[in-house]
């Protein structure tokens, strides 16, 4: 997105787990056309490679524990450094790369130095643990294209993936086990995330406890301010 002061833009996005961060930066950057990047995905896909980092990923998104903040800052400045190649871009929204204070502390540095830090907009979709956990339980993703199916309004009465038919099923890391720990490592190092941006005065706080309609109304909102 241009906004009106036509500078590029960066979303950081953050939120607990099932907060609708992933729903919310799609619409986003399909409205504004920015790159979505996305650090869960970016991990599955690096699990794949089968190699040492690979399996180890497995092991540890699979309890529901953080990944180290050295892996997470190497698959995203890969990343930053993938897009200065591209010359007509308008932006891109960093959806769940800030889980751990070092990682945002490492991040402001990546985008000074990839001279992206003028115009860097940081949202948190807020919703309780309780709701967290809640959704977390009950959504579903599709075992064929691996399309993530949230627990909220129409979605809910999915039977099939709304894609491309394939079955749902719960993702390895829903299990009520590895959603507590989820949920443990986003109050003991998610949330000093929040206070580090709160404290700069950076921080857009939205309530994400409303349908995703509404909810992207709510930061389309903040960002024309
Ligand atoms: P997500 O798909 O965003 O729910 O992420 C799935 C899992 O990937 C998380 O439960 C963590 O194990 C790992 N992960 C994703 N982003 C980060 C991050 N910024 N720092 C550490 N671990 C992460």
């Amino acid at each position: 997105m241009r906004n009106s002061k036509n500078k590029k833009l960066v979303i950081i996005l953050l939120g607990p787990p099932g907060s609708g961060k992933g729903t919310q930066a799609k619409l986003l950057a399909k409205k504004f056309k920015l790159e979505y990047l996305g650090s869960g995905d970016t991990l599955r896909q690096r699990r794949k490679k089968g190699d040492f980092t690979g399996k180890k990923l497995i092991k540890v998104m699979t309890r529901g524990e953080l990944v180290p903040s050295f892996v997470i800052s190497k698959l995203l400045t890969d990343k930053l450094e993938k897009l200065k190649n591209l010359s007509k871009i308008s932006g891109f929204i960093l959806d769940g790369w800030t889980r751990i204070l070092t990682e945002a502390e490492l991040i402001d540095e990546s985008l000074d130095w990839y001279e992206w830090q003028k115009n860097v907009k940081v949202i948190l979709i807020n919703i309780s643990s309780r709701e967290s956990f809640n959704r977390l339980t009950k959504r579903r993703i599709c075992k064929d294209c691996g399309r993530l199916i949230p627990w909220v309004g129409e979605f809910k009465k999915l039977k099939r993936c709304d894609k491309c038919g394939g079955s749902l099923i719960s993702r390895a890391d829903d299990k009520p086990k590895a959603i507590k720990k989820r949920l443990e490592e986003f109050k003991k190092e998610t949330k000093p995330v929040i206070d580090y941006y709160k404290k700069q005065g950076r921080l857009i706080k939205i309530n994400g406890k409303q349908s995703i309609k509404d909810v992207f109304k709510d930061i389309l909102k903040v960002l024309r301010k």
